[in-house]
């Protein structure tokens, strides 16, 4: 196998072992990223110069004897939503499109610390808001099991590069299914954490209520051992929860015995693909063989989770950006390009306007419109707050469920990869890929998406193992079992 084909814990015994370094590496991962990214396009920056530097930095480190990480050397993708500083961070906007942070996120201030090589930055929804990747400044993202086909979203430069060993392992961010459904998309591991598990200090805010930053990696054990470092709390974010860190490798035990698993009737409904409803039944199946139980369950507000997200997250959002005036960060109108080339801006509030209808795409555009609207004096209480009262009612039904089975399964999107432009002109078709991941957010939980099988196009499908607050171990311990017995995870695109 090639190096860039590797793990990172297969990289780091190799590094460990000093039968590669990690220059060697970040180069076979630069060299086939020069030869495929123009067909992917999953980064919009790349830091070849920092990575290298870096990368001889652990190579000394290894060449004096010192011990090392479990990261260090290991070439890491990240979301273009996630600030570092000196490196241009884009939010996949024209609004940011020369914006270079001045502070680190903590979660990059964690990998630097731990000597992990960043790779760049990668390409994403404006803003996170979409679940295609098509909602970019940047240009499409492509699937990397058939580049007609849209990688998921909106994490979906992070996704694309994983699977197409374009990086070892990325971090994305999740605030409605972000991180799991382009990993189930394309065919690898996504996992979303509590709420409150990682910090979001230097998270660009989509829904701050909402928005979590999670790995992305080839296998279970990369995300257990990416968890363990971005994890725990942190004094800028007042979100981030003081609960204790295990150590998420040592829940790695081929074991389902005994353990309860609940199937939630609401998820296997009408408009399901019918091979995403195979293999997550067979699936279940093999769970049974490894000596779980399944019970039937019920979320009974599960209809309802879409259309209460959509008033939240738009709500939240539409507060979030409205710092991007031209003024305070990156892009700005001098002169009109939309209305009147010619006209000079004539106040601030032309400005503002101007740099707003100029820097932001459609989708942020309607999501701007849809949260003000849904918190304007007269609608907040038919709108903002009964949405609110329904993101309670989701919540109670999973504390009543998980008082029964210990993780739930379903699906993590009802289709598999659809064509690019599919769904494009059509906003609601779009946000019902994300039915199945939504109500995990609404609810605060942690949730991961593995490889459970192929469409008959041969595109992946992923299943979501739901936990309960702050029991990632044991999400992580039943996604290690489901992949030790089956080699869904093993197959990669043919590029
Ligand atoms: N697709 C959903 C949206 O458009 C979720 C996006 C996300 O998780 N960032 O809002």
């Amino acid at each position: 196998m090639e190096l860039y084909e590797l793990t990172a814990h297969k990289l780091h015994e190799l590094l460990v072992e000093k039968k590669t370094c990690s220059v060697e590496i970040t180069s076979s991962i630069y060299q086939r990223i020069e030869k495929l990214d123009k067909k992917i396009n999953s980064y919009i920056t790349l830091t070849k110069e920092l990575a290298l530097e870096k990368a001889r930095t652990v190579d000394k480190k290894i060449g004096k004897g010192e011990k090392i990480g479990p990261l260090a050397g290991i070439p890491i993708a990240i979301k273009d939503i996630i600030s570092t500083k000196g490196t241009r961070t884009t939010c996949g906007s024209k609004i940011l499109s020369n914006y270079v942070p001045i502070y680190d996120a903590t979660v990059i201030e964690k990998l630097k610390k731990e000597n992990a090589v960043i790779l760049g930055k990668t390409n994403m929804d404006e803003f996170a808001m979409g679940s295609s990747t098509e909602n970019s400044a940047y240009g499409v993202c492509k699937n990397p099991w058939d580049t007609s086909t849209i990688p998921g979203g909106s994490s979906g430069g992070s996704a694309a590069s994983v699977a197409s060993d374009l990086a070892s392992m990325a971090l994305g961010s999740d605030t409605g299914g972000s991180i799991r459904q382009p990993a189930s998309m394309c065919g690898i591991v996504g996992l979303k954490p509590t709420y409150g598990r990682v910090s979001r200090y230097g998270l660009i805010a989509f829904a701050s209520s909402l928005d979590q930053i999670g790995p992305i990696t080839k296998d279970v054990k990369d995300t257990a051992i990416l968890l363990n470092i971005i994890s725990g709390h942190d004094s800028m974010d007042s979100t981030s929860v003081l609960e204790d860190v295990p150590d998420y490798t040592a829940h790695l035990k081929n074991d389902a015995k005994n353990l309860k698993i609940g199937v939630p009737k609401e998820y296997f409904v009408k408009g399901i693909h019918k091979d995403v409803e195979r293999e997550v039944l067979n699936s279940i199946e093999t769970f049974k063989k490894l000596g779980a139980r399944i019970l039937e369950i019920s979320l009974p507000h599960t209809e309802y989770a879409v259309a209460a997200y959509y008033i939240i997250a738009p709500a939240e959002a539409s507060s979030n950006l409205a710092r991007y005036d031209g003024v305070h960060y990156g892009y700005r109108s001098i002169k009109s390009e939309i209305r009147n080339p010619k006209s000079e801006i004539s106040s601030i509030v032309d400005m503002y306007e101007r740099t707003r209808d100029e820097g932001f795409g459609n989708e942020v555009k309607r999501r701007i419109m849809l949260g003000t609207y849904a918190l304007s004096s007269g609608y907040y209480e038919a709108y903002y707050l009964k949405a609110l009262k329904v993101r309670t009612l989701i919540k109670n039904d999973f504390d009543e469920a998980f008082n029964k089975c210990d993780v739930i399964l379903t699906p993590v999107s009802p289709t598999p990869a659809f064509k690019i432009g599919e769904r494009i002109s059509d906003p609601l078709q779009m946000y019902l890929s994300d039915i199945f991941t939504i109500p995990v957010n609404l609810a605060g939980l942690p949730a991961i998406s593995i490889p459970c099988g192929f469409s008959s196009d041969g595109l992946p499908i992923g299943l979501q193992i739901i936990g309960k607050p702050f029991d990632e171990g044991q999400i992580l311990r039943i996604a290690y079992t489901f992949e030790q017995n089956t080699d869904y995870h093993l197959k990669k695109p043919n590029l």
